[in-house]
C-alpha cells in the first residue's frame, strides 16, 4: 500500500548529480519524500518538521559512503536518528521497582486495553523479574472490569485485591497499599478506570489515586491504532497526571507506529512496551528500530 521510502528516494538521487558528499539539495530533496512518508505513517505534522529539520543538520555534508546509494544512505541517518530520538539512552524494558512495595498506575481510555496489559505486565514480572505482584482494579463503575481483572489473576497465578463493594477508587488504592506491604508483595499495580474520552471527572479521579499512591511507574496504555487521537491522549494524560511510559496496545495490527514518534516529542516520556495480541504473553519490550523500520517502511 505504501511505497518504500528507499524506492522512493533512489528515484529522487537518480535525478541528482552524483557528488562526493550529501548538498545541501540533495538533503532537503530526499526530506522532502522522508516528510511524506512520515505523513503517511501518522506522524503528526509539527513532529514531522521538527524531526526533519534535526536530520537535515545532521546530514549535510556528509560524505557518501561508496558501498550505498545516496539515497539509502539518508535513509540510514533518518532511521539511526528516529531510533535515538524515540528511546535516548533508556532501557524501555526496566521498570523502576526498587523499595518494596513498588506502585504502578495503569491509566487510559476505556477499551485501550489497559485491564489486559495490568495482567499481562504483572505475569511478566512475576515470570521475568520473580516478583510477588499484587494487581487491583479501581473501575468502580464498571463491575465487569473488576471481574475481568480477577479472572486474569487467576489464570496467570498472580493475586489479586479482593473486591468490596461500594469503596470508592482512592480507598481501594490506600487497601492495596496495605495489603501489599502487610502482604510482602513487590509491586502493586492499580488498574484505574477508564472512559470512552477524556473528561474531567475521570482526570479527577486518578489524580486522586495517584496522590494516595504515589507510583513509581505511571504507564499510559493507548490503542497504537488510534493514531492522532493516541496522541492526544498522551498530551492530556501527561499534563494533568504526568506519566512515565507508554505502552502501545494492538500493534498486532496493520498501524504504521506513526503516533509513537509523536508521542514521545509530545510528552517526553519514552514507550516502553507494546501489547501484539490478546494472549498473555502477547507483550514485549519496545523496540525502536523495528517501530522505525515500520515507518519509514
Ligand atoms: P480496557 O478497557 O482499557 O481495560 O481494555 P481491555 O484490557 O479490556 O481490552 C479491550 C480489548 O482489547 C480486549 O478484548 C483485549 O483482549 C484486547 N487487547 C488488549 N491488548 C491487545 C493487543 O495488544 N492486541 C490485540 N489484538 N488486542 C488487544
Amino acid at each position: 500500500m505504501f511505497e518504500n521510502l528507499s524506492e522512493r528516494l533512489s528515484g529522487v538521487f537518480d535525478r541528482l548529480t552524483k557528488q562526493g558528499a550529501l548538498s545541501e539539495d540533495d538533503v532537503k530533496t530526499a526530506l522532502r519524500e522522508v516528510r511524506v512518508a512520515l505523513l503517511e505513517a501518522d506522524v503528526s505534522l509539527p513532529v514531522a518538521r521538527d524531526f526533519i529539520k534535526a536530520v537535515q543538520a545532521k546530514a549535510t555534508g556528509q560524505a557518501v559512503t561508496k558501498s550505498v546509494t545516496p539515497g539509502q544512505q539518508v535513509v540510514k541517518i533518518v532511521h539511526d536518528e528516529m531510533v535515538h530520538f524515540l528511546t535516548g539512552d533508556e532501557d524501555p524494558g526496566a521498570l523502576k521497582i526498587d523499595n518494596p512495595p513498588a506502585p504502578i498506575l495503569m491509566v487510559g481510555l476505556q477499551g485501550g486495553g489497559k485491564t489486559t496489559t495490568t495482567a499481562k505486565l504483572a505475569k511478566r514480572l512475576k515470570e521475568k523479574n520473580g516478583k510477588r505482584v499484587l494487581m487491583a482494579s479501581l473501575d468502580v463503575n464498571r463491575p465487569a472490569a473488576m471481574e475481568q481483572l480477577a479472572i486474569l489473576g487467576a489464570q496467570i497465578g498472580v493475586d489479586t485485591l479482593p473486591i468490596v463493594a461500594g469503596q470508592k477508587p482512592v480507598d481501594i488504592a490506600k487497601r492495596a497499599k496495605q495489603q501489599a506491604a502487610m502482604g510482602g508483595y513487590d509491586v502493586y499495580m492499580l488498574d484505574t478506570a477508564g472512559r470512552l474520552s477524556i473528561d474531567d471527572e475521570l482526570m479527577a479521579e486518578v489524580e486522586a489515586v495517584r496522590d494516595v499512591a504515589t507510583p513509581r511507574e505511571t504507564l499510559l496504555v493507548v490503542d497504537g491504532l488510534t493514531g492522532q487521537d493516541a496522541v492526544h491522549t498522551a498530551q492530556n494524560f501527561d499534563d494533568r497526571i504526568g506519566i512515565s511510559g507508554v505502552v502501545l496496545t494492538r500493534m498486532d495490527g496493520d498501524g504504521r507506529g506513526g503516533a509513537a514518534l509523536s508521542m514521545r516529542a509530545v510528552t517526553g516520556q519514552p514507550i516502553r512496551f507494546v501489547g501484539l495480541g490478546e494472549k498473555m504473553d502477547a507483550i514485549e519490550e519496545f523496540h525502536p528500530e523495528r517501530i522505525a523500520g515500520r515507518i519509514l517502511g
